[in-house]
């Protein structure tokens, strides 16, 4: 019987040899001073009274994947042509209980990219907990993101 050797991570251990430049922030969302850039997200909603508000974070490769990515994989994999599908518990969003939140998300060496997704009033509560607890807020700047804004026909496939 012959035994393959385990394949060699040539390239993770040539990759932790060069000084690899250390992110000038750190994560918004695990606090580590990550490798490499940081992506940055806008997250904003409007709150009940229409007053728009908004947190900058700025996040990690891995803090994308475990908060951002979901949401689009959920979208890309939903079995419905429904426009308000809420990402977070997986199941459509009826009248007045939608309560969308807005991502601009500027991936590293990329232009910025803006994604809608339609939530239940109460899933919005608990992905926004985070985001107000870590991220910083921003000054009103009077831009309104709208329904309008949001195209179904976006590329959820260059998030990932
Ligand atoms: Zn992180
Ligand atoms: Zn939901």
């Amino acid at each position: 019987m012959v035994l393959l050797p385990a394949p060699r991570r040539v390239v993770s251990r040539q990759n932790r040899k060069e000084h690899s430049p250390v992110s000038l922030y750190p994560c918004s969302s695990c606090g580590q001073r990550t490798k490499g850039r940081l992506a940055t997200a806008y997250i904003a909603w409007f709150k009940a009274d229409g007053a728009r508000t908004c947190y900058k974070m700025r996040l990690c490769f891995d803090c994308v994947l475990r908060n951002i990515a979901p949401l689009n994989k959920a979208l890309r994999e939903a079995d419905t042509t429904s426009l308000t599908w809420c990402p977070i518990c997986k199941s459509e969003v009826v009248g007045s209980d939608l309560d969308p939140t807005y991502v601009t998300m500027y991936l590293p060496k990329s232009e910025g990219q803006e994604f809608a997704y339609q939530m239940h009033a109460a899933c919005a509560a608990k992905f926004r907990g985070p985001v107000t607890q870590d991220g910083i807020l921003q000054p009103d700047r009077g831009v309104i993101l709208g329904p309008q804004d949001s195209s179904p026909t976006q590329d959820w496939s260059q998030v990932v």
